[in-house]
Protein backbone atom coordinates (compact mmCIF):
# COMPACT_ATOMS: atom_id res chain seq x y z
CA UNK A 1 0.00 0.00 0.00
CA UNK A 2 1.41 3.59 -0.91
CA UNK A 3 2.04 5.62 1.69
CA UNK A 4 1.02 8.84 0.83
CA UNK A 5 -1.22 12.09 2.31
CA UNK A 6 -4.30 12.02 0.12
CA UNK A 7 -7.09 14.66 1.59
CA UNK A 8 -10.53 13.19 0.91
CA UNK A 9 -13.22 15.41 2.28
CA UNK A 10 -14.68 19.01 0.39
CA UNK A 11 -14.66 22.06 2.60
CA UNK A 12 -16.60 23.59 -0.35
CA UNK A 13 -20.43 22.54 -1.79
CA UNK A 14 -20.38 21.92 -5.11
CA UNK A 15 -22.48 24.04 -7.51
CA UNK A 16 -26.10 22.98 -8.17
CA UNK A 17 -26.14 23.72 -11.67
CA UNK A 18 -23.33 24.98 -14.53
CA UNK A 19 -22.21 28.59 -14.99
CA UNK A 20 -23.45 29.84 -18.49
CA UNK A 21 -21.33 31.46 -20.52
CA UNK A 22 -21.66 33.42 -23.77
CA UNK A 23 -18.92 35.54 -26.21
CA UNK A 24 -18.54 38.86 -25.37
CA UNK A 25 -18.17 41.25 -29.04
CA UNK A 26 -17.86 44.70 -29.59
CA UNK A 27 -19.25 44.79 -25.71
CA UNK A 28 -22.57 42.64 -25.72
CA UNK A 29 -23.01 39.10 -24.69
CA UNK A 30 -24.02 36.84 -27.20
CA UNK A 31 -24.41 33.02 -28.35
CA UNK A 32 -22.99 31.28 -31.33
CA UNK A 33 -25.10 31.95 -34.60
CA UNK A 34 -26.00 28.39 -34.61
CA UNK A 35 -26.72 28.23 -31.37
CA UNK A 36 -23.27 25.29 -30.41
CA UNK A 37 -22.52 25.04 -27.09
CA UNK A 38 -19.99 22.78 -24.91
CA UNK A 39 -19.97 21.28 -21.67
CA UNK A 40 -17.03 21.50 -19.03
CA UNK A 41 -17.44 18.37 -16.96
CA UNK A 42 -15.12 18.66 -14.24
CA UNK A 43 -11.79 16.74 -14.01
CA UNK A 44 -12.22 16.10 -10.47
CA UNK A 45 -15.70 15.62 -9.45
CA UNK A 46 -17.56 14.75 -12.80
CA UNK A 47 -20.06 17.53 -12.54
CA UNK A 48 -20.80 19.62 -15.37
CA UNK A 49 -19.23 22.81 -14.28
CA UNK A 50 -19.97 25.25 -17.47
CA UNK A 51 -21.91 25.61 -20.03
CA UNK A 52 -20.24 27.49 -23.44
CA UNK A 53 -21.28 29.31 -26.37
CA UNK A 54 -18.83 27.40 -29.15
CA UNK A 55 -17.52 29.73 -31.64
CA UNK A 56 -17.19 29.18 -34.69
CA UNK A 57 -15.92 31.78 -38.16
CA UNK A 58 -18.62 33.63 -38.09
CA UNK A 59 -18.11 34.67 -34.25
CA UNK A 60 -14.30 34.88 -34.40
CA UNK A 61 -14.56 37.38 -37.23
CA UNK A 62 -17.01 39.79 -35.79
CA UNK A 63 -14.82 40.16 -32.91
CA UNK A 64 -12.02 40.78 -35.00
CA UNK A 65 -13.82 43.28 -37.00
CA UNK A 66 -14.57 45.12 -33.94
CA UNK A 67 -11.28 44.96 -32.17
CA UNK A 68 -10.19 46.41 -35.58
CA UNK A 69 -12.72 49.39 -35.68
CA UNK A 70 -11.85 50.14 -32.06
CA UNK A 71 -8.41 50.71 -32.56
CA UNK A 72 -8.86 52.37 -35.21
CA UNK A 73 -11.37 54.49 -34.35
CA UNK A 74 -8.67 56.17 -31.28
CA UNK A 75 -11.58 55.32 -28.50
CA UNK A 76 -8.59 53.71 -26.69
CA UNK A 77 -5.55 53.47 -28.77
CA UNK A 78 -5.62 57.37 -28.53
CA UNK A 79 -6.83 58.75 -25.03
CA UNK A 80 -4.11 59.05 -22.41
CA UNK A 81 -2.40 56.73 -20.44
CA UNK A 82 -4.05 58.39 -17.24
CA UNK A 83 -7.31 57.52 -18.54
CA UNK A 84 -6.19 53.89 -19.76
CA UNK A 85 -4.67 53.34 -16.44
CA UNK A 86 -7.73 54.56 -14.40
CA UNK A 87 -9.85 51.61 -15.96
CA UNK A 88 -7.27 48.93 -15.67
CA UNK A 89 -6.76 49.65 -11.89
CA UNK A 90 -10.73 49.44 -11.42
CA UNK A 91 -10.44 46.12 -13.02
CA UNK A 92 -8.17 45.15 -10.25
CA UNK A 93 -9.84 45.86 -7.64
CA UNK A 94 -13.07 44.03 -9.18
CA UNK A 95 -10.74 41.12 -9.78
CA UNK A 96 -10.01 40.85 -5.92
CA UNK A 97 -13.74 41.76 -5.06
CA UNK A 98 -14.81 38.63 -6.86
CA UNK A 99 -12.02 36.04 -6.28
CA UNK A 100 -13.58 33.66 -4.50
CA UNK A 101 -16.09 33.02 -7.76
CA UNK A 102 -13.55 33.25 -9.82
CA UNK A 103 -11.07 30.77 -7.64
CA UNK A 104 -13.75 28.19 -7.56
CA UNK A 105 -14.92 28.31 -10.97
CA UNK A 106 -10.99 27.93 -11.73
CA UNK A 107 -10.64 24.91 -9.48
CA UNK A 108 -13.99 22.99 -10.69
CA UNK A 109 -12.95 23.37 -14.61
CA UNK A 110 -8.92 22.64 -13.91
CA UNK A 111 -9.11 20.32 -11.01
CA UNK A 112 -6.24 22.64 -9.54
CA UNK A 113 -6.40 22.85 -5.34
CA UNK A 114 -8.87 26.40 -4.14
CA UNK A 115 -5.56 27.56 -2.39
CA UNK A 116 -3.90 27.63 -5.49
CA UNK A 117 -6.91 29.50 -7.44
CA UNK A 118 -7.34 31.91 -5.06
CA UNK A 119 -3.55 32.70 -5.18
CA UNK A 120 -3.66 32.94 -8.55
CA UNK A 121 -6.54 34.80 -8.78
CA UNK A 122 -4.96 37.66 -6.16
CA UNK A 123 -1.40 37.53 -8.01
CA UNK A 124 -3.58 38.45 -11.36
CA UNK A 125 -5.05 41.57 -10.15
CA UNK A 126 -1.46 42.06 -8.88
CA UNK A 127 -0.58 42.07 -13.09
CA UNK A 128 -3.19 44.18 -13.86
CA UNK A 129 -2.04 47.09 -11.28
CA UNK A 130 1.29 46.91 -12.40
CA UNK A 131 0.72 46.99 -15.97
CA UNK A 132 -2.20 50.16 -15.51
CA UNK A 133 1.75 52.30 -14.16
CA UNK A 134 3.27 51.00 -17.29
CA UNK A 135 0.14 52.97 -19.12
CA UNK A 136 1.16 55.86 -17.69
CA UNK A 137 5.41 55.30 -18.71
CA UNK A 138 4.97 54.32 -22.55
CA UNK A 139 8.13 57.14 -23.56
CA UNK A 140 10.71 56.73 -26.57
CA UNK A 141 13.91 58.99 -27.58
CA UNK A 142 14.47 62.25 -29.36
CA UNK A 143 17.44 62.67 -30.91
CA UNK A 144 18.80 66.69 -30.73
CA UNK A 145 22.19 66.09 -32.27
CA UNK A 146 21.69 65.56 -35.91
CA UNK A 147 22.94 68.94 -36.60
CA UNK A 148 21.53 72.78 -36.51
CA UNK A 149 18.38 72.17 -39.29
CA UNK A 150 17.56 68.22 -37.84
CA UNK A 151 15.90 66.85 -34.98
CA UNK A 152 13.93 63.19 -34.65
CA UNK A 153 11.66 61.73 -32.48
CA UNK A 154 11.38 57.76 -31.66
CA UNK A 155 7.50 57.59 -31.05
CA UNK A 156 6.00 54.11 -29.17
CA UNK A 157 2.78 53.18 -30.36
CA UNK A 158 0.45 50.62 -29.56
CA UNK A 159 0.81 47.88 -32.60
CA UNK A 160 -2.62 46.98 -32.82
CA UNK A 161 -5.52 44.36 -32.69
CA UNK A 162 -3.94 41.75 -30.75
CA UNK A 163 -5.10 38.21 -30.44
CA UNK A 164 -4.81 36.20 -27.55
CA UNK A 165 -5.12 32.39 -27.04
CA UNK A 166 -4.39 30.77 -23.91
CA UNK A 167 -4.47 27.13 -22.52
CA UNK A 168 -5.99 25.47 -19.39
CA UNK A 169 -3.07 24.49 -17.26
CA UNK A 170 -3.21 28.85 -15.32
CA UNK A 171 -6.26 29.96 -17.51
CA UNK A 172 -6.79 33.29 -15.67
CA UNK A 173 -3.00 33.91 -14.80
CA UNK A 174 -2.07 33.82 -18.06
CA UNK A 175 -4.36 35.45 -19.64
CA UNK A 176 -3.61 38.57 -17.31
CA UNK A 177 0.36 37.95 -17.91
CA UNK A 178 -1.33 39.57 -21.42
CA UNK A 179 -4.25 40.93 -21.50
CA UNK A 180 -3.60 43.95 -19.37
CA UNK A 181 -0.35 44.36 -20.83
CA UNK A 182 -1.68 44.57 -23.88
CA UNK A 183 -4.64 46.96 -23.12
CA UNK A 184 -2.11 49.16 -21.22
CA UNK A 185 -0.02 50.16 -24.69
CA UNK A 186 -3.49 50.75 -26.50
CA UNK A 187 -3.89 47.92 -28.42
CA UNK A 188 -7.27 46.44 -28.75
CA UNK A 189 -7.48 42.66 -28.50
CA UNK A 190 -9.76 39.31 -29.19
CA UNK A 191 -9.22 36.52 -26.38
CA UNK A 192 -9.97 33.02 -26.70
CA UNK A 193 -9.43 31.12 -23.71
CA UNK A 194 -8.86 26.92 -24.06
CA UNK A 195 -12.40 25.16 -24.55
CA UNK A 196 -11.74 23.36 -21.81
CA UNK A 197 -11.58 26.20 -18.93
CA UNK A 198 -13.40 28.99 -20.54
CA UNK A 199 -15.27 30.37 -17.52
CA UNK A 200 -12.96 32.69 -15.73
CA UNK A 201 -12.30 34.26 -18.73
CA UNK A 202 -16.04 34.33 -19.67
CA UNK A 203 -16.67 36.03 -16.30
CA UNK A 204 -14.06 38.79 -16.99
CA UNK A 205 -15.92 40.47 -19.58
CA UNK A 206 -18.61 41.83 -16.95
CA UNK A 207 -15.45 43.49 -14.82
CA UNK A 208 -14.07 44.62 -17.97
CA UNK A 209 -17.52 47.13 -18.35
CA UNK A 210 -17.85 47.75 -14.71
CA UNK A 211 -14.63 49.30 -14.62
CA UNK A 212 -15.44 51.24 -18.06
CA UNK A 213 -14.04 49.78 -20.96
CA UNK A 214 -15.06 50.98 -24.13
CA UNK A 215 -16.98 48.17 -26.18
CA UNK A 216 -14.81 46.68 -28.74
CA UNK A 217 -11.55 47.31 -27.27
CA UNK A 218 -11.49 43.77 -25.77
CA UNK A 219 -13.67 40.62 -27.57
CA UNK A 220 -13.65 37.42 -26.11
CA UNK A 221 -14.73 34.37 -28.21
CA UNK A 222 -15.14 31.03 -26.47
CA UNK A 223 -14.21 27.77 -28.80
CA UNK A 224 -11.75 25.69 -30.22
CA UNK A 225 -8.46 26.22 -31.76
CA UNK A 226 -10.00 25.11 -35.02
CA UNK A 227 -11.68 27.72 -36.42
CA UNK A 228 -11.71 30.10 -33.99
CA UNK A 229 -7.89 29.88 -32.87
CA UNK A 230 -6.67 29.88 -36.20
CA UNK A 231 -8.64 32.63 -37.64
CA UNK A 232 -7.39 34.84 -35.33
CA UNK A 233 -3.83 33.74 -36.48
CA UNK A 234 -4.56 34.11 -40.19
CA UNK A 235 -6.65 37.29 -40.20
CA UNK A 236 -5.13 40.22 -42.15
CA UNK A 237 -6.94 42.71 -39.65
CA UNK A 238 -4.44 41.29 -37.15
CA UNK A 239 -1.78 42.25 -36.05
CA UNK A 240 -0.01 40.60 -33.56
CA UNK A 241 -0.54 37.05 -31.45
CA UNK A 242 0.53 36.67 -28.38
CA UNK A 243 -0.10 32.40 -27.92
CA UNK A 244 1.04 30.16 -24.68
CA UNK A 245 0.07 26.55 -25.28
CA UNK A 246 2.35 23.76 -26.61
CA UNK A 247 5.27 24.09 -28.67
CA UNK A 248 4.08 21.59 -31.93
CA UNK A 249 0.89 24.35 -31.69
CA UNK A 250 3.01 27.50 -31.38
CA UNK A 251 5.14 26.21 -34.33
CA UNK A 252 1.71 25.94 -36.20
CA UNK A 253 1.11 29.58 -35.49
CA UNK A 254 4.16 30.47 -36.41
CA UNK A 255 3.99 29.54 -39.87
CA UNK A 256 -0.24 30.61 -40.17
CA UNK A 257 1.01 33.68 -39.11
CA UNK A 258 3.77 34.14 -41.50
CA UNK A 259 1.00 34.22 -44.48
CA UNK A 260 0.37 38.25 -43.14
CA UNK A 261 4.18 38.37 -41.74
CA UNK A 262 2.22 39.48 -38.09
CA UNK A 263 4.13 39.63 -34.96
CA UNK A 264 4.04 36.48 -33.11
CA UNK A 265 4.79 36.11 -29.38
CA UNK A 266 4.91 32.42 -28.16
CA UNK A 267 5.26 30.89 -24.89
CA UNK A 268 5.47 27.25 -25.10
CA UNK A 269 6.88 24.12 -23.02
CA UNK A 270 9.82 23.46 -20.96
CA UNK A 271 11.98 20.99 -19.74
CA UNK A 272 13.38 22.72 -16.79
CA UNK A 273 16.10 21.00 -15.10
CA UNK A 274 17.61 22.06 -11.06
CA UNK A 275 20.99 21.11 -10.63
CA UNK A 276 22.04 20.47 -6.84
CA UNK A 277 25.70 21.08 -5.52
CA UNK A 278 26.68 19.27 -2.05
CA UNK A 279 27.46 22.68 -0.77
CA UNK A 280 23.83 23.75 -1.07
CA UNK A 281 21.06 23.72 1.90
CA UNK A 282 19.96 20.42 0.82
CA UNK A 283 17.15 20.48 3.04
CA UNK A 284 15.87 23.70 1.07
CA UNK A 285 16.41 22.34 -2.39
CA UNK A 286 14.96 19.06 -1.54
CA UNK A 287 11.32 21.31 -0.60
CA UNK A 288 12.34 23.35 -3.81
CA UNK A 289 12.36 20.08 -5.92
CA UNK A 290 9.19 18.68 -4.45
CA UNK A 291 7.31 22.14 -5.05
CA UNK A 292 9.18 22.38 -8.55
CA UNK A 293 7.37 19.31 -9.76
CA UNK A 294 4.03 18.37 -7.46
CA UNK A 295 2.96 22.48 -8.23
CA UNK A 296 -0.13 22.34 -10.34
CA UNK A 297 0.49 18.29 -10.50
CA UNK A 298 3.57 18.78 -12.87
CA UNK A 299 0.89 20.58 -15.80
CA UNK A 300 3.10 23.61 -15.92
CA UNK A 301 5.62 24.92 -18.35
CA UNK A 302 7.53 25.77 -15.39
CA UNK A 303 7.85 22.50 -13.81
CA UNK A 304 11.06 21.29 -12.86
CA UNK A 305 10.79 17.78 -14.15
CA UNK A 306 14.71 17.21 -13.68
CA UNK A 307 17.10 17.13 -11.74
CA UNK A 308 20.73 17.04 -11.97
CA UNK A 309 22.17 15.86 -8.05
CA UNK A 310 25.82 15.48 -7.91
CA UNK A 311 26.88 11.99 -7.27
CA UNK A 312 28.19 12.05 -4.07
CA UNK A 313 24.60 13.25 -2.63
CA UNK A 314 22.47 11.78 -5.10
CA UNK A 315 21.64 8.74 -3.19
CA UNK A 316 20.63 10.71 0.21
CA UNK A 317 18.98 13.75 -1.94
CA UNK A 318 16.65 11.60 -4.11
CA UNK A 319 15.63 9.88 -0.58
CA UNK A 320 15.01 12.96 1.02
CA UNK A 321 12.72 13.76 -2.19
CA UNK A 322 10.63 10.69 -2.22
CA UNK A 323 10.07 11.30 1.93
CA UNK A 324 8.76 15.13 1.34
CA UNK A 325 6.73 14.35 -1.78
CA UNK A 326 4.64 11.28 0.30
CA UNK A 327 3.78 13.90 2.60
CA UNK A 328 2.44 16.89 -0.53
CA UNK A 329 -1.19 16.82 0.68
CA UNK A 330 -2.89 15.19 -2.60
CA UNK A 331 -6.54 14.87 -3.51
CA UNK A 332 -9.93 16.65 -3.29
CA UNK A 333 -9.27 20.12 -4.74
CA UNK A 334 -12.26 22.15 -2.89
CA UNK A 335 -10.49 21.40 0.39
CA UNK A 336 -7.98 24.55 0.94
CA UNK A 337 -5.20 21.93 2.87
CA UNK A 338 -5.06 20.18 -0.64
CA UNK A 339 -1.70 21.30 -2.58
CA UNK A 340 -2.18 19.14 -5.34
CA UNK A 341 -5.61 18.13 -7.46
CA UNK A 342 -6.79 16.52 -10.45
CA UNK A 343 -5.22 15.91 -13.97
CA UNK A 344 -6.89 18.07 -16.72
CA UNK A 345 -8.45 14.96 -18.82
CA UNK A 346 -8.36 11.16 -18.90
CA UNK A 347 -6.29 11.57 -22.04
CA UNK A 348 -3.59 13.08 -20.54
CA UNK A 349 -4.04 11.36 -17.31
CA UNK A 350 -2.91 8.14 -19.83
CA UNK A 351 -0.17 10.38 -21.87
CA UNK A 352 1.52 11.08 -18.06
CA UNK A 353 1.15 6.96 -17.85
CA UNK A 354 2.61 6.45 -20.84
CA UNK A 355 6.15 7.93 -20.20
CA UNK A 356 6.48 6.13 -17.02
CA UNK A 357 5.78 3.01 -18.31
CA UNK A 358 8.34 3.69 -21.01
CA UNK A 359 10.61 4.55 -18.95
CA UNK A 360 9.98 1.32 -17.11
CA UNK A 361 10.28 -0.72 -19.96
CA UNK A 362 13.76 0.75 -20.44
CA UNK A 363 14.94 -0.62 -17.20
CA UNK A 364 14.05 2.60 -15.10
CA UNK A 365 13.46 2.14 -11.24
CA UNK A 366 10.63 3.94 -9.66
CA UNK A 367 11.30 5.31 -6.62
CA UNK A 368 7.67 6.71 -6.12
CA UNK A 369 4.20 6.28 -7.53
CA UNK A 370 3.98 5.29 -10.69
CA UNK A 371 0.58 4.83 -11.68
CA UNK A 372 -2.83 6.57 -11.42
CA UNK A 373 -4.70 7.00 -8.36
CA UNK A 374 -8.34 7.47 -7.02
CA UNK A 375 -9.26 9.48 -4.18
CA UNK A 376 -12.28 8.22 -2.26
CA UNK A 377 -15.78 10.30 -2.89
CA UNK A 378 -13.95 12.35 -5.16
CA UNK A 379 -12.79 10.59 -8.31
CA UNK A 380 -9.90 8.25 -10.61
CA UNK A 381 -8.53 11.34 -12.56
CA UNK A 382 -5.26 11.78 -10.05
CA UNK A 383 -1.64 10.61 -10.53
CA UNK A 384 0.33 9.17 -8.15
CA UNK A 385 3.79 11.93 -6.99
CA UNK A 386 6.24 10.20 -8.88
CA UNK A 387 10.23 9.67 -8.58
CA UNK A 388 12.31 7.86 -11.28
CA UNK A 389 15.74 7.13 -11.46
CA UNK A 390 18.28 4.68 -13.37
CA UNK A 391 17.57 7.12 -16.39
CA UNK A 392 19.47 7.94 -19.49
CA UNK A 393 19.38 11.48 -20.51
CA UNK A 394 18.19 10.37 -23.94
CA UNK A 395 14.98 8.70 -22.82
CA UNK A 396 11.98 10.65 -23.74
CA UNK A 397 10.62 10.90 -19.67
CA UNK A 398 13.47 13.08 -19.81
CA UNK A 399 13.65 14.83 -22.85
CA UNK A 400 10.23 15.46 -23.38
CA UNK A 401 7.71 17.86 -21.72
CA UNK A 402 5.50 15.38 -19.76
CA UNK A 403 3.33 17.54 -17.72
CA UNK A 404 2.40 15.56 -15.23
CA UNK A 405 3.95 15.16 -11.48
CA UNK A 406 6.82 12.93 -12.31
CA UNK A 407 10.30 13.88 -11.65
CA UNK A 408 13.47 12.32 -13.91
CA UNK A 409 16.63 12.26 -11.53
CA UNK A 410 20.14 12.33 -13.63
CA UNK A 411 23.44 12.76 -11.76
CA UNK A 412 26.78 14.71 -12.12
CA UNK A 413 29.91 15.19 -11.43
CA UNK A 414 31.79 18.45 -12.45
CA UNK A 415 30.09 21.48 -12.93
CA UNK A 416 30.79 21.48 -16.87
CA UNK A 417 29.15 18.08 -16.76
CA UNK A 418 25.84 20.00 -15.05
CA UNK A 419 25.66 22.61 -17.59
CA UNK A 420 25.69 20.09 -20.68
CA UNK A 421 22.76 18.06 -18.71
CA UNK A 422 20.76 21.06 -18.20
CA UNK A 423 21.34 22.43 -21.90
CA UNK A 424 20.57 19.40 -23.13
CA UNK A 425 17.23 19.63 -24.00
CA UNK A 426 15.46 21.51 -27.68
CA UNK A 427 13.26 23.83 -24.61
CA UNK A 428 15.19 26.31 -22.78
CA UNK A 429 12.47 28.38 -20.39
CA UNK A 430 13.89 27.99 -17.57
CA UNK A 431 16.88 26.44 -14.97
CA UNK A 432 18.19 26.27 -11.16
CA UNK A 433 21.00 26.14 -9.61
CA UNK A 434 21.56 24.81 -5.85
CA UNK A 435 25.25 25.94 -3.99
CA UNK A 436 26.19 28.56 -1.65
CA UNK A 437 29.32 29.30 -3.65
CA UNK A 438 28.68 32.54 -5.81
CA UNK A 439 30.48 31.50 -8.54
CA UNK A 440 29.11 28.08 -9.35
CA UNK A 441 25.76 30.24 -9.52
CA UNK A 442 26.95 32.56 -11.82
CA UNK A 443 28.76 30.45 -14.17
CA UNK A 444 25.92 28.00 -14.24
CA UNK A 445 23.09 31.57 -15.08
CA UNK A 446 25.46 32.68 -17.79
CA UNK A 447 26.53 29.27 -19.41
CA UNK A 448 22.79 27.61 -19.50
CA UNK A 449 20.12 28.58 -22.70
CA UNK A 450 17.18 29.46 -20.22
CA UNK A 451 15.18 32.74 -20.25
CA UNK A 452 14.91 32.34 -16.52
CA UNK A 453 17.82 31.41 -14.28
CA UNK A 454 16.70 30.93 -10.15
CA UNK A 455 19.62 30.29 -7.89
CA UNK A 456 19.20 28.85 -4.38
CA UNK A 457 15.08 29.61 -5.30
CA UNK A 458 12.61 28.07 -7.84
CA UNK A 459 9.65 29.84 -9.24
CA UNK A 460 9.94 32.80 -7.62
CA UNK A 461 8.03 35.39 -10.22
CA UNK A 462 7.21 39.45 -9.84
CA UNK A 463 4.89 41.65 -12.57
CA UNK A 464 8.17 43.60 -13.01
CA UNK A 465 10.47 40.74 -14.32
CA UNK A 466 10.53 39.78 -18.19
CA UNK A 467 9.56 35.96 -18.46
CA UNK A 468 9.47 33.66 -21.44
CA UNK A 469 11.79 31.28 -23.26
CA UNK A 470 15.10 30.35 -25.36
CA UNK A 471 15.20 27.60 -28.34
CA UNK A 472 11.70 25.88 -28.65
CA UNK A 473 9.99 27.12 -25.13
CA UNK A 474 9.05 30.53 -27.46
CA UNK A 475 10.18 33.96 -28.66
CA UNK A 476 9.52 37.43 -26.87
CA UNK A 477 8.50 37.84 -23.61
CA UNK A 478 5.67 38.66 -21.16
CA UNK A 479 5.28 40.61 -18.06
CA UNK A 480 7.97 43.12 -16.75
CA UNK A 481 8.77 46.42 -18.88
CA UNK A 482 10.15 43.62 -21.62
CA UNK A 483 6.94 42.24 -22.34
CA UNK A 484 5.09 45.69 -22.15
CA UNK A 485 7.19 46.28 -25.07
CA UNK A 486 6.12 43.45 -26.98
CA UNK A 487 2.76 45.30 -27.92
CA UNK A 488 4.34 48.72 -29.33
CA UNK A 489 5.63 49.82 -32.36
CA UNK A 490 8.53 51.94 -32.75
CA UNK A 491 8.06 54.99 -35.33
CA UNK A 492 10.68 57.40 -36.09
CA UNK A 493 9.86 60.82 -37.01
CA UNK A 494 12.61 62.78 -38.63
CA UNK A 495 12.02 66.35 -38.91
CA UNK A 496 13.85 69.51 -40.73
CA UNK A 497 13.29 72.45 -38.62
CA UNK A 498 13.89 75.94 -39.15
CA UNK A 499 12.57 76.66 -42.42
CA UNK A 500 16.18 75.98 -44.30
CA UNK A 501 15.93 73.92 -47.31
CA UNK A 502 17.76 70.47 -47.22
CA UNK A 503 19.29 71.26 -50.87
CA UNK A 504 18.17 70.30 -54.19
CA UNK A 505 18.45 66.59 -55.53
CA UNK A 506 17.72 66.95 -59.04
CA UNK A 507 19.78 69.47 -61.16
CA UNK A 508 17.89 71.24 -63.87
CA UNK A 509 20.76 73.31 -65.49
P1 LIG B 1 -2.47 23.51 -27.13
O1 LIG B 1 -1.22 24.14 -27.56
O2 LIG B 1 -3.10 22.50 -28.01
O3 LIG B 1 -3.58 24.63 -26.84
C1 LIG B 1 -3.33 25.94 -26.34
C2 LIG B 1 -4.36 26.92 -26.93
O4 LIG B 1 -4.20 26.98 -28.36
C3 LIG B 1 -5.80 26.49 -26.70
O5 LIG B 1 -6.61 27.63 -26.50
C4 LIG B 1 -6.14 25.80 -27.99
O6 LIG B 1 -7.52 25.73 -28.24
C5 LIG B 1 -5.44 26.69 -29.00
N1 LIG B 1 -5.19 26.04 -30.28
C6 LIG B 1 -5.12 24.73 -30.58
N2 LIG B 1 -4.86 24.56 -31.90
C7 LIG B 1 -4.79 25.80 -32.46
C8 LIG B 1 -4.55 26.29 -33.78
N3 LIG B 1 -4.35 25.46 -34.81
N4 LIG B 1 -4.54 27.62 -33.97
C9 LIG B 1 -4.72 28.48 -32.95
N5 LIG B 1 -4.98 28.07 -31.68
C10 LIG B 1 -4.99 26.75 -31.42
O7 LIG B 1 -2.25 22.89 -25.74
P2 LIG B 1 -3.16 21.80 -25.09
O8 LIG B 1 -4.14 22.54 -24.28
O9 LIG B 1 -3.76 20.82 -26.05
O10 LIG B 1 -2.08 20.99 -24.29
C11 LIG B 1 -1.24 20.05 -24.96
C12 LIG B 1 0.16 20.10 -24.44
O11 LIG B 1 0.67 21.42 -24.58
C13 LIG B 1 0.29 19.80 -22.97
O12 LIG B 1 0.31 18.45 -22.68
C14 LIG B 1 1.60 20.49 -22.67
O13 LIG B 1 2.67 19.68 -23.02
C15 LIG B 1 1.55 21.71 -23.53
N6 LIG B 1 1.09 22.91 -22.84
C16 LIG B 1 2.00 23.84 -22.45
C17 LIG B 1 1.59 24.95 -21.77
C18 LIG B 1 2.53 25.97 -21.29
O14 LIG B 1 2.19 26.73 -20.38
N7 LIG B 1 3.71 26.09 -21.85
C19 LIG B 1 0.20 25.18 -21.44
C20 LIG B 1 -0.70 24.15 -21.92
C21 LIG B 1 -0.24 23.09 -22.60
P3 LIG B 1 -8.42 24.46 -27.83
O15 LIG B 1 -7.61 23.57 -26.98
O16 LIG B 1 -9.55 25.09 -27.12
O17 LIG B 1 -8.82 23.81 -29.11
Amino acid sequence: MLDLNIITEADIALPTQPVELRHFINGTWVDSADGAVSERVSPSHGVVVSRAAKGGAAEAEAAILAARTAFDDGRWSRISGKDRAAVLLKVADLIEHHTERLAILETLESGKPISQSRGEVGGAADLWRYAASLARSIHGDSHNTLGPDMVAMVLKEPIGVVSIITPWNFPFWILSQKLPFALAAGCTCVVKPSEMTPATTALLADLLVEAGLPAGVCNIVLGYGLPVGSLMTSHKAVDMISFTGSTAVGKKISEIAAGTLKKVALELGGKNAQVIFPDADLEDAADAVAFGVHFNVGQCCNSSSRIIVHEDIAEAFTARVVDLSRKVAYGNPLNPKTQVGAIVTAEHQAKIDGYVQGAVAEGADIRLGGAALTVAGVGAQFYQPTIVTGLRPDMAIVQEEVFGPVLSVLTFRTLEEAIALANDSVYGLSAGVWSNDIHTCLAFAREVQAGTIWTNTWMDGFPEVAFGGMKQSGQGREIGRYGFEEFLEVKSVVMRVGGGSRGKWVSEG
